[in-house]
């Protein structure tokens, strides 16, 4: 048996989330997005613990339940310390078997004058490997992953304050680690390239701040959906398939200077410089760039079958960016909302829609557009993209049909 599932997002009490992000809604939109099992989110917030406790029922395997939709008692913690004499931020993905283990770990931050009533992603002062120890003195069936690894500033690989390995951050606890988000400007094939990672499940979830975002990377485990169950996927990648945005559309894809307006793929930073060309700044150092230096191997080419019997996974674009292309208005529009609440309560959830249903049904679901609509599935499905990569905390476009300053994604098909 398969699960899809989404373990990194947030609550109403995390910085800058929205306020719908509630128990009721982020049910409601994992149906609508077709994920069965959801991090709980934001644990170490005395408000969204107490709600945590009053809504979720407790399914008896290490996992709970609310709207009949699973959740993961998974938290997202930010550690800053001095590691190795370097000023280090690491975000990290922090998961417990039960509400009784929460508390501990609640009661284990405070005691060490963790503020927790602010952002419900808290800052600890604290190593990634010594908030680990934290964890497991808890309980020793929590387990970490580290969030987002690539990104600059607080991935655990990122160019500005990470490691070059996972026992350079985690140390003696490493095996505690049971898996790698890739996060949104890198997929797995650029994770493949990394020695480091060989033995290491590599997954994606959304890191959602709103609720239409929700499930916008996530992951499909086989096996048992228990807490046992997810344990034991990652360890041994039991993985059916990741879903990916296509990592040129996350903000940190090249190097860059946002404000000189200045993006640069790695062969030019090979060839320039990491030095900005407008003002002469450093720039900030991608996730492309990242990869390049860590990776002993080359970038995995258009395959027909994953690399080393690594998991598959499938780049896709949002349906409500092909919704607004076809009908010409912007991703938040209202039409474009009432046409994709049509076409998930008439056909299924989003991520059956982009991936499996017939596109004569598709075409069908919509009066006016759907013909249209059909063709950019087909063409999302085949990753016949246009893309401007993200760069220095900007987003990277992605177009189904192209525009004038856009290039041709060449997408290997994976599954
Ligand atoms: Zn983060
Ligand atoms: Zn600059």
């Amino acid at each position: 048996m398969t699960y899809s599932a989404d373990l990194h997002v947030h609550s109403s009490y995390a910085y800058a989330t929205s306020r719908e992000l509630n128990f009721e809604n982020l049910a409601r939109w994992a149906r609508i997005k077709g994920v069965d099992l959801l991090a709980s989110a934001d644990f170490t917030h005395p408000i969204w613990f107490s709600e945590s406790k009053a809504k979720l029922v407790e399914r008896g395997d290490g996992l709970y339940e609310h709207g009949g939709v699973k959740f993961a008692l998974g938290s997202e913690l930010s550690c800053v310390a001095r590691v190795g004499g370097r000023a280090r931020r690491v975000h990290v993905l922090a998961f417990a078997p039960s509400l009784d283990t929460v508390a501990k770990i609640i009661r284990a931050l405070e005691a060490r004058g963790a503020k927790l009533n602010g952002d419900g992603r808290p800052t600890l002062r604290m190593s990634p490997r010594d908030m680990l120890a934290m964890l497991l003195d808890a309980d020793p069936r929590c387990f970490v992953i580290p969030a987002h690894v690539w990104t600059p500033w607080y991935g655990v690989f990122g160019s500005k304050s990470g490691f070059d390995s996972l026992e350079e951050c985690f140390g003696d606890l490493t095996a505690h680690v049971a898996a790698v988000e890739t996060g949104l400007s890198a997929d797995p094939s650029m994770c493949w390239r990394v020695p480091n990672l060989d033995d290491m499940a590599i997954v994606s979830f959304s890191d959602a701040h709103s609720l239409p975002k929700l499930a916008r990377e996530l992951t499909v485990f086989e096996g048992e959906p228990s807490y046992g169950g997810l344990v034991e996927a990652l360890r041994s990648q039991h993985i059916a398939y990741t879903v990916e945005m296509f990592p040129e559309e996350g903000k940190y894809h090249n190097s860059g200077h946002r404000r000189c307006g200045v993006s640069l793929a790695p062969e030019d930073v090979a060839r320039d410089g990491s030095a900005c060309p407008v003002c002469g700044k450093g720039l900030t150092l991608g996730v492309t760039q990242r990869v390049g230096e860590l990776a002993q191997r080359d970038a995995v080419g258009r395959v027909e079958t994953p690399d080393g019997g690594r998991p598959p996974y499938r780049s896709l674009v949002s349906l409500r960016q092909a919704l607004s292309e076809v009908m010409g208005v912007g991703v938040g529009a209202k039409r474009v909302t009432s046409a994709y609440m049509r076409l998930v309560e008439s056909l299924g959830s989003e991520l059956y829609i982009l991936l499996n249903a017939p596109l004569a049904d598709v075409a069908r679901a919509l009066p006016v557009h759907g013909e249209r609509l059909a063709e950019g599935v087909g063409r999302i499905r085949c990753g016949d993209v246009h893309v401007v990569p993200g760069f220095d905390g900007k987003y990277g476009t992605v177009r189904v049909w192209p525009e004038d300053c856009s290039r041709k994604r060449a997408q290997p098909l994976l599954i």
